[in-house]
C-alpha cells in the first residue's frame, strides 16, 4: 500500500491517536473524525497505570496468555515511545517508570500478599518485598499521565498535518477507515468505571499503590483514586455511592484520604470484547478495527498502534497479535 494513502480514523481516544501517530510516522496522511473533542472517552477517564503485572494479579491468566504477553510487550513499547513523544510534542507526559506497590486491601483474606508472590513466581514476573507494611514492589508496573499524553499527541499530530474533524463517519465514502470508536465500536461492549482525584496531601502515597481492586496514582497536582467497575453500563453519570465506596476503601489504609479535598469525580466507559482480548485486524477490505482494550488501553495503545500501522501498510502482523483478530468475534455488519 502506498504511504501517500489517505486514512480516516474514527475515534480520537488513545487507540485512534496512537494509530495516527504510527501511521503519520510512516508518512501517511491521516484524518481523525470524532463527534467529541479528542480524548473525551475512556482515555481521559483512565488512571494512566502501565501495569502488566498487577492487572495479571487481578485477572490471573496463565503463563503464555496472549493478553499478558501483549501487555508485557506494550510496557517495553512505552519505555521506547515515552521520550520521543514528549520531545516531539515539547510537553511533559508524566511518564513515571518507578515501580508500583501492591498491598493487601483492608478486607483482604489472610495470606493474600503471599498468594500474589506465589502467582508472580509461577509466571516468572519480577517483584521485591517493600516497606515495613508488607508491600510488594512491581518493577514492571509504572504510570503515565494519560490526559497529558492525549494533549501531547493531539499537538504533535496537528503539527504533522493530521486533520481533526468534529463529526462521525456519515458521508465518508471509500478509502481505508480505521475504526477506533472504543465501546461504541464493533465487537465491544461497555464496562463503566468510576474514579476521583484528590488534592495531594501528607499521608497519601507518592507513587502508585494498588490494593485489591483499588489504587492511588499520584500525578502532577492530583492523586487519582479508582476504580469502581460495572459491566454492561454505558451511562457516565457519577454515582455518589460509588464515590463513597472508593473513598471508604482507600481511607481504611490511608486516613489522609478523608483529610484532603476531592478535586474531581468522573465515570468513563471501557471497551470490552466478549473474551476480554483486544481487537486488531481487518473486518472487511477497507475497514480496520482497533480496540477492545478494556482495562489496559493506556498500556496497550502505543504497541497496538504500531502493529495496526504495519498491518495496514505492509500486510505484516506479528504472531503475538493473531489471537486479537476480529475473525474470532461474531460481528454484526460493520
Ligand atoms: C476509570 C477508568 C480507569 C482506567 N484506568 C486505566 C489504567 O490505569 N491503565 C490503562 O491502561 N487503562 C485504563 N483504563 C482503560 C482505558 O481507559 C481504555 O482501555 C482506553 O482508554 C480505550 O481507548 P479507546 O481509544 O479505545 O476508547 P476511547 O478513549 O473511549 O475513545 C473512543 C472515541 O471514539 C469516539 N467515537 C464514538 N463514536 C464515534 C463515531 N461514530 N465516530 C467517530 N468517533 C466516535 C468517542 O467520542 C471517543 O473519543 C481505564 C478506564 C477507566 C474507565
Amino acid at each position: 500500500m502506498s504511504e501517500q494513502t489517505h486514512i480516516i480514523i474514527a475515534g480520537a481516544g488513545l487507540a485512534g491517536l496512537f494509530t495516527a501517530y504510527a501511521l503519520t510516522g510512516r508518512g501517511v496522511k491521516v484524518r481523525v473524525v470524532d463527534p467529541l473533542p479528542p480524548g473525551s472517552g475512556a482515555s481521559r477517564a483512565a488512571a494512566g497505570m502501565l501495569a502488566p503485572c498487577y492487572e495479571a494479579v487481578l485477572e490471573r491468566p496463565e503463563a503464555g496468555d496472549p493478553l499478558l504477553k501483549a501487555c508485557l510487550a506494550a510496557r517495553t513499547a512505552w519505555e521506547e515511545v515515552a521520550g520521543p513523544l514528549a520531545e516531539e510534542a515539547g510537553m511533559e507526559i508524566g511518564y513515571d517508570p518507578r515501580p508500583s506497590l501492591a498491598r493487601a486491601a483492608a478486607d483482604a483474606p489472610a495470606g493474600w500478599l503471599d498468594s500474589v508472590s506465589e502467582y508472580l513466581d509461577e509466571l516468572g514476573l519480577p517483584y521485591a518485598p517493600a516497606g515495613e507494611e508488607e508491600m510488594l514492589e512491581l518493577p514492571l508496573d509504572g504510570q503515565v499521565d494519560n490526559r497529558a499524553v492525549i494533549t501531547a499527541l493531539v499537538h504533535l499530530l496537528e503539527a504533522r498535518g493530521v486533520d481533526f474533524h468534529r463529526g462521525d463517519l456519515k458521508g465518508v465514502i471509500g478509502g481505508i477507515i480505521v475504526d477506533a470508536r472504543g465501546w461504541q465500536g464493533p465487537g465491544a461492549s461497555p464496562v463503566k468505571g468510576t474514579a476521583v482525584s484528590l488534592a495531594p496531601h501528607v499521608g497519601l502515597p507518592d507513587r502508585v499503590v494498588r490494593f485489591g481492586n483499588r489504587y492511588l496514582a499520584p500525578k502532577a497536582g492530583r492523586v487519582v483514586l479508582g476504580a469502581v467497575s460495572q459491566a454492561g453500563i454505558s451511562d457516565t453519570r457519577v454515582s455518589e455511592e460509588d464515590v463513597q465506596a472508593l473513598l471508604g476503601d482507600a481511607a481504611k489504609l490511608y486516613p489522609a484520604v478523608r483529610e484532603t479535598e476531592v478535586l474531581e469525580r468522573w465515570s468513563g466507559v471501557r471497551p470490552r470484547a466478549q473474551d476480554g482480548l483486544p481487537i486488531l485486524g481487518w473486518a472487511r477490505t477497507n475497514r480496520y478495527l482497533i480496540g477492545g482494550y478494556f482495562r489496559n488501553g493506556v498500556l496497550l495503545a502505543p504497541l497496538m498502534g504500531q502493529w495496526a500501522a504495519s498491518h495496514i501498510l505492509d500486510g505484516a502482523l506479528p504472531p503475538e497479535a493473531i489471537p486479537f483478530s476480529p475473525d474470532r468475534l461474531s460481528l454484526s455488519a460493520t
